[in-house]
């Protein structure tokens, strides 16, 4: 087994069965909620912003295994940091699970974001990865109340 294969295997597991900042929040600033036809993914991601930083986020709701890892591995890599740093984030775990970046050359800059690079050989689920990302994207962009990847 590879060691991305591996560790796809672990986050996956891990995140499910204890997903980090999973559950409501009280006065958000922002709270989108995402949804994703295909799969039946549907989440609400709680974010608490201070000057441009991520000073807290949270999710709740269902979906498959992977769009709930990824919801919870988002919530851990994006809390404290800046919206610029986000997006950042977003941009490259975008560009990851398309195959556009190798994510074996980039492993400890992704950290468990890596993971999911297994994801960019079934373009179904890409969706699924990207959920919660997109939904992020949207509640640090704009004051919209709902997302979905269609
Ligand atoms: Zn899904």
């Amino acid at each position: 087994m590879t060691a991305l294969r591996e560790l796809y295997q672990e986050v996956i597991l891990d995140h499910n069965k204890s997903p980090r900042n999973y559950g409501r929040m009280e006065n958000p600033d922002r709270k989108i909620d995402g949804y994703n036809p295909l799969c039946g993914d549907h989440f609400t991601l709680f974010v608490k912003l201070d000057g441009g930083i991520i000073k807290d986020i949270s999710f709740d709701g269902a979906g498959c295994a992977i769009s709930k890892a990824s919801a919870s591995v988002m919530s851990a890599a994006v809390k404290g940091k800046t919206i610029a740093e986000a997006e950042e984030l977003f941009k490259q775990f975008h560009a990851l699970v398309k195959g556009e970046i190798d994510a074996s050359e980039n492993l400890e800059e992704l950290g468990r974001l890596a993971a999911f690079s297994g994801v960019s050989e079934y373009p179904a689920r890409v969706k699924c990865a990207t959920l919660a990302w997109h939904t992020l994207h949207t509640a640090l962009t704009s004051t919209e109340y709902r997302t979905s990847t269609e």
